[in-house]
């Protein structure tokens, strides 16, 4: 009796004291998962907030605290200046010395910005090459033009990333909390808007002014005006020769678009040109202007050519320029009277997309041209990796050769280097006897420009050609068969 009540004291003890160890160790297991979730939510946390390559704040916290500031702003709290820095020619750094010099150049640009930045700016990372930083205060246009140049000063300081040195400029765009009421979204756009300009005029800082305002405003009524348009009724095509200077001979014709608004009139082709790529409108104005020029062309002598300008959507996604290759196969002119203008900024956002798309074009039998060569990245390893067809010599090089120098020489190394490649060249914008009389001393062969005639209409295209004709062979009635 005695043994059995010691045994179920025992038994009574031994399973409390077995319950208490399991409670505690349950316990304490569901509290060191909770630590360890919590841990991994916050590590979570901080990396949804940090750029995992610079470890700056990202584009979602930045996005965050300048909603914050601004509502404070909107309290009667601190005014405070928006700056987008961006580094100029950053692509090219990454695709000749690869990502992994680009990720370490990325990272040393960080920690410079976070020097310079100052003790109260929040230096993040938008994305790609493009910085941000908030400057609390009002800061006057001086003060600001200040800042800008520490930050370009700090970031154009040589590198040496993998026993390479290289420099890298950047641009700055800077915008006042208190130019207008916006919110985050709107402010970044016009720090990025400013940071553009200082892009493309080269002049570094651009702050965000109230005249920027209006272009902007501008840019709004193009892009609004665009996307009610009837593009196949409004939008037209001219045409501008390309002549070989030897024999005075028009070898073709570029097409231009031309846009006129019945709201706005007639707007700037660059100007239209870039709206409808923003707004995507080009993926529908592209084949609506091939067609026209395509219509037009195929009533052309067959030795004359047609060129044509694509945009980077054109070109970069297959369904676009899947639906360029069937409009040219629909229509009756052989594709090897077309060549197709692209740029190399828009090759290279994206070079193998753009290769298979230009190849699909030459598939076809039609040609390439890189527009507007020597500008940017006029890297004549592209010509062969995409297998180009013609250059075209930018404008720039042509209106500099009034200034002497060494620019003939210049153009003469690029004629001479296509002619080695097998490559056609083209010289633009060659406006005066003068122009054309220094390159064709250098060798040059095809041209075009305001010398030969300016954009026509092409009802004016037969009396063109007839004429540059007869001018050729002194009239005759070979010339009547040649003329359209
Ligand atoms: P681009 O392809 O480089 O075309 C040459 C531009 O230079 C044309 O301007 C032409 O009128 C102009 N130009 C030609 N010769 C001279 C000259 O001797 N002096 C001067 N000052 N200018 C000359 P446009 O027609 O205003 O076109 C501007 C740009 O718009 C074109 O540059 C091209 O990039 C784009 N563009 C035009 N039409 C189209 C199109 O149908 N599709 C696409 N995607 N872009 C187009
Ligand atoms: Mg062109
Ligand atoms: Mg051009």
């Amino acid at each position: 009796m005695l043994l059995q009540a010691s045994m179920i004291a025992l038994a009574g003890s031994l399973a409390g004291y077995c319950i208490s160890t399991l409670t505690r160790g349950a316990i304490s297991r569901e509290i060191r998962a909770r630590m360890t979730a919590e841990t991994l939510r916050q590590t979570a946390e901080a990396q949804a907030d940090q750029d995992m390559l610079t470890e700056l704040p990202n584009r979602r916290n930045f996005f965050r605290r300048l909603r914050e500031r601004l509502e404070r702003g909107r309290a009667g709290g601190e005014e405070f200046v928006l700056g987008v820095v961006d580094l100029d020619g950053f692509k090219s750094i990454n695709d000749s010395y690869g990502h992994t010099v680009g990720d370490l150049l990325l990272i040393e640009v960080a920690a410079r910005l976070r020097d310079a930045g100052g003790g109260n700016g929040l230096v993040s990372r938008l994305g790609g090459d493009e910085f941000a930083i908030l400057i609390d205060g009002a800061r006057n246009d001086e003060q600001l033009h200040g800042h800008g140049d520490t930050i370009r000063e700090s970031i154009a300081s040589p590198y040496l990333i993998s026993d390479i040195e290289f420099s890298v400029s950047a641009s700055v765009g800077f915008v006042r909390s208190t130019i207008a009421d916006l919110d985050e979204t709107g402010l970044i756009e016009r720090a990025d808007f400013a940071m553009f300009r200082a892009k493309a005029n080269g002049s570094g800082t651009v702050i965000f002014s109230h005249e920027h305002e209006e272009d902007l405003e501008q840019i709004g009524r193009v892009e609004q005006a665009l996307r009610s348009s009837d593009k196949e009724a409004e939008m037209s095509v001219v045409f501008q020769p390309q002549v070989d200077i030897a024999s005075g001979e028009t070898t073709g014709f570029e097409a231009l678009a031309r846009w006129n608004s019945p709201s706005l009139g007639n707007v700037r082709p660059d100007v239209f040109i870039a709206a409808a790529e923003r707004t995507g409108l080009i993926e529908e104005m592209t084949p609506i202007l091939l067609g026209k020029a395509l219509k037009i062309a195929r009533d052309w002598p067959g030795d004359i050519k047609l060129s044509f300008n694509l945009s980077i959507r054109d070109i970069m996604s297959s369904t676009a320029i899947d639906k360029l290759c069937r409009i040219i196969e629909a229509s009756d002119i052989d594709p090897a009277r077309l060549e197709f203008e692209v740029t190399e900024t828009l090759i290279m956002s994206d070079f193998e997309t753009a290769r298979k798309s230009l190849a699909k074009l030459q598939t076809l039998g039609a040609r390439v041209a890189l527009d507007d060569f020597g500008v940017g990245y006029a890297n004549f390893g592209h010509i062969d990796q995409l297998d180009i067809n013609t250059i075209k010599i930018d404008r720039s090089f042509v209106t500099r050769l009034a200034d002497g120098g060494r620019t003939a020489k210049v153009i003469k190394t690029m004629v001479d280097m296509c002619a080695t490649l097998g490559v056609g060249s083209i010289i633009e914008g060659v406006e005066t006897e003068q122009e054309l009389d220094v390159l064709q001393g250098i060798g040059a062969r095809k041209v075009q420009g305001y010398y030969y005639s300016k954009p026509m209409p092409p009802d004016e295209i037969p009396a063109f050609l007839s004429r540059r004709f007869l001018a050729r062979i002194g009239g005759g009635p070979a010339s009547v068969a040649r003329a359209v």
